[in-house]
């Protein structure tokens, strides 16, 4: 599994791949590598702003219920959990409370980006556990059936 990356712009393809998967481009061309680009497949996707502020709002609200149950879990030390709960309460007051006129979309996105990342934290780690019961499981099973 030997990696490279597309001259034209940069993805990183299979080495016996002939064209690049993002922007189709020949491969085979060698030469310096060309600046950081985004590919053709990225670029459309970006232009779908309804449906990547609908993700973006989906992995905010992960991200607002994954730290309220930090600052809820008793495991956690107070004063970590009270820090938890600033963090949170700024970036929601940050959110919600327009700052001034005009410029409420400019500082809630950003903060709405902030709790999309940790939404994407909680779905990857919910992802890694549920990947990890399926091991087990899987494991288990195997186990079972070569009993002895
Ligand atoms: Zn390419």
């Amino acid at each position: 599994m030997n990696a490279r990356r597309c001259p034209s712009c940069r993805t990183y393809v299979e080495e016996s791949d002939l064209r690049c998967f993002a922007c189709r481009g020949d491969l085979s061309k060698g030469g310096p590598v060309a600046p950081l680009r985004r590919p053709q497949l990225l670029r459309t996707v970006r232009k779908d702003k309804t449906a990547s502020s609908a993700l973006l709002v989906v992995l905010a609200v992960f991200g607002f219920i994954g730290v309220s149950t930090l600052v809820l879990n008793s495991g956690i030390a107070l004063p970590a959990r009270i820090g938890i709960a600033a963090i949170l309460l700024l970036g929601v007051l940050a959110g919600v409370i327009p700052a001034g006129p005009g410029g409420s979309a400019a500082v809630s996105r950003p903060i709405l980006k902030v709790f999309a990342f940790f939404g994407l934290l909680v779905v990857t780690g919910i992802g890694l556990i549920f990947a990890l019961v399926l091991i087990i499981f899987v494991a288990c099973a195997t186990g079972a059936a070569g009993k002895w």
